[in-house]
């Protein structure tokens, strides 16, 4: 689960890591009295939106002299207008895609004199199973460059679960970063605390970019995005409570509201599977027949009628699903409870492309005949490789 900077801030906040004073506007009537509060006489206008960035963003529909979505104000009127302008329009950056991203809300911060921009990264490293900090001396521009065209500037510091973080990993991306003296004291601070928060809020991924050292040498963090593991949320109501729910794709937020493991892919085929496994292997055949899945959906094991009716309403309102497989292996799933829901669901919406069903396993026999009752136009397949080869071929012809 992402949440916004505005919101990120806070959090870093109260865990007494250096950030700007800034307000958060979400109507432009709102902004003057927001920037009014702050000291200027430099005032940063960010839209927020769950995608980075947005400095080199551009707006749709832009008219002559609008720059991105981070813009620097030098009174409080100029930071009101650039509010205004930002608020209801549509920011295009390199993270949210061509379609963009709406913005809702407006941060107004108090600016501050950069001298230096680094970039700072907390991730869970997979191939270590450990937290890694990730630091460069080239903050402010995208990583991905600078790990490709300059790769021995990226510093990689992993943490031993074990004995957890230590001054010395703070030092060492001090000395990474060519802070010194009083400077190296502040990072070891903010690292220790950086990594309090991290584990304590049960975080994926932390990116600070920028990390800047101020004209008045004091350490500030610019910019902050933040994920968290989904699956620890319902021990952190407060963070639960960030979630910003325009900024998810609707048919990913429908899913979780019953339960069901989807993600929204850029394929023809929607795929509705039981069992994580089966789904990675009804995506895995798809391909290898030629043709890319819509999706990954797992209905889990003991759904119900209703689960999979919403299940199959959400394959269907994808308008890039050209066909869609159904590959139940019915263990603890029942193959008649299945069959239910795909007629209870195409009954509700409608069914305008093809449709294969390979039903295998409890009570396969009766859901079978519940299809067939049904008068649906549905393809049988008798297993997987026929199934993936049927959904193709009516696909793809
Ligand atoms: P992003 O483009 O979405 O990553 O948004 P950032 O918050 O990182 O802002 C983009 C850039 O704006 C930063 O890299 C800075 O160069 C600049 N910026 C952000 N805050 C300030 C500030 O307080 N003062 C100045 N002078 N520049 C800022
Ligand atoms: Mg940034």
């Amino acid at each position: 689960m992402n949440i916004h900077e505005y919101q990120a801030k806070a959090l870093l906040r109260s865990y007494g890591i250096p950030v700007s004073d800034g307000r958060v506007v979400l109507r432009a009537e709102e902004a003057k009295t927001a920037a009014a509060e702050l000291d200027g006489p430099l005032w940063v206008v960010k839209a927020q939106i769950h995608a980075g960035g947005r400095g080199k963003g551009h707006f749709k529909e832009a008219e002559a002299g609008e720059k991105g979505g981070v813009r620097l104000a030098r009174s409080t009127g100029e930071a009101a207008e650039f509010a205004r302008q930002m608020l209801g329009r549509t920011l295009v950056t390199i993270q949210t895609g061509p379609a963009g991203k709406q913005v809702n809300r407006i941060y107004i911060e108090d600016g501050s004199d950069i001298d230096r921009e680094f970039y700072l990264a907390f991730l869970i490293d997979r191939a270590t199973s450990r937290i890694s900090i990730v630091a460069s001396t080239e903050g402010g521009m995208s990583i991905e460059d600078v790990a490709h065209d300059t790769p021995e500037k990226i510093h990689t510091f992993t943490i031993d679960p074990a004995t957890g973080l230590q001054d010395f990993h703070g030092r060492r991306v001090a000395f990474a970063l060519g802070l010194e003296g009083a400077q190296v004291k502040s990072c070891v601070a903010i690292i220790r605390n950086l990594y309090r928060m991290f584990t304590d809020k049960d975080m994926d991924m932390l990116e600070i970019n920028p990390f800047c050292v101020l004209k008045d040498g004091s350490l500030k963090l610019l910019d902050a995005k933040m994920a968290f593991d989904g699956n620890a949320m319902y021990r952190h109501a407060d963070i639960a409570a960030l979630r910003d729910e325009t900024e998810e794709d609707p048919k990913e937020l429908a899913a979780s509201k019953f339960d069901l493991n989807y993600i929204a892919l850029d394929g023809e085929i929607g795929c509705m599977v039981n069992g994580a496994g089966l789904a990675m292997a009804t995506m895995d055949i798809i391909k290898l027949y030629g043709a890319e899945p819509a999706n990954f959906l797992d209905v889990g094991g003991g759904a119900t009628k209703e689960k999979v009716t919403e299940a199959f309403k959400i394959i269907t309102s994808d308008p890039q699903v050209k066909g869609i497989l159904v590959n139940i292996f019915g263990g603890i799933m029942r193959c008649d409870i299945i069959a239910e829901g795909v007629i209870a669901a195409v009954k509700e919406v409608g069914l305008k492309v093809p449709l294969v069903v390979r039903l295998e396993g409890t009570n396969v026999e009766l859901g079978k005949d519940i299809i067939r009752k049904s008068g649906l136009n549905v393809i049988a397949a008798d297993d997987l490789k026929d199934g993936a080869e049927k959904i193709v071929k009516a696909v793809r012809g």
